[in-house]
């Protein structure tokens, strides 16, 4: 747009200097310098208004995209977003057979927050979890709300292994964490841990991390696998 403008900017520049040194007998005079400017006009015009339309056009499917993915209350990827994400990394390890795990991470007893503590600080402590929860994670790893208080990590290129140090990592950071200053209790996660290795589609994987979060719950404020 800004070399479109520029170009036109400078043909008029030329064509003021022109009429000024060789002014024309009248101002509708028909001549090729006359029928070049207008075509020139007409060329840049339609230029600039369709430049204009695509570069507003391409900022709304940004945006779009973006509200798509987005969870609007915790500002992470939302379920569509992980689940764009899953597919593509079940595709990548199809390819290049690099097995990934992903965390269900579930906030214990969230419904005693809401009830102690009202809906409002129930959200706040939604927002901040997720905010620590992506701040803890690697930078290659994703974290998304799957849905309530439920919030799925997304780790590329991880045994079960390291993923079961990784969650107790982010365990006991969330437990420190002072989401609340009223609070007297802490609060603490849940996590679930499944692995790609036996699993070939994000169903049979999100059940694997479902059943060792079943048993996390048990005790609750633990990290479990589905052996
Ligand atoms: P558990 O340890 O077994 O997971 O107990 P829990 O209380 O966390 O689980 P339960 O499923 O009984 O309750 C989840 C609560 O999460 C209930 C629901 O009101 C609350 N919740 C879900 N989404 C939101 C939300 O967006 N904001 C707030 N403030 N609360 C939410
Ligand atoms: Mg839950
Ligand atoms: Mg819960």
């Amino acid at each position: 747009l800004m070399f479109i403008f520029g170009l036109y900017a400078i043909l008029l520049t030329a064509r003021s200097i022109g009429a000024v040194q060789h002014p024309p007998e009248s101002l509708f005079a028909l001549n090729w310098g006359q029928v070049f400017y207008a075509v020139t006009f007409f060329v840049a015009s339609y230029l600039w208004s369709s430049v204009f339309s695509l570069m507003v056009s391409q900022r709304l499917q940004n945006d779009l995209n973006e509200l798509a993915t987005m969870d609007s209350l915790t500002r992470v990827i939302n379920r569509r977003g992980m689940t764009r994400l899953l597919e593509a990394e079940f595709a990548r390890k199809t390819r290049t057979n690099s097995d990934f795990s992903i965390l269900l991470i579930d906030v214990d007893r969230f419904k005693l927050i809401n009830d102690e503590h009202g809906h409002h600080t129930g959200d706040h402590v939604l927002h901040a979890l997720a905010q620590k929860l992506s701040s803890s994670l690697r930078a290659q790893d994703f974290v998304a709300r799957w849905g309530g208080e439920e919030f799925v990590a997304l780790l590329p290129a991880t045994s079960s292994k390291d993923a079961l140090e990784i969650a107790e990592r982010l365990r006991t950071e969330v437990e420190k964490e002072s989401f609340l200053s009223e609070n007297k209790r802490p609060i603490t996660i849940s996590i679930g841990i499944g692995n790609s290795t036996l699993c070939d589609d994000m169903d049979k994987l999100y059940k694997a991390a479902d059943a060792a979060l079943y048993k996390a719950k048990r005790t609750r404020n633990a990290v479990a696998w589905n052996d």
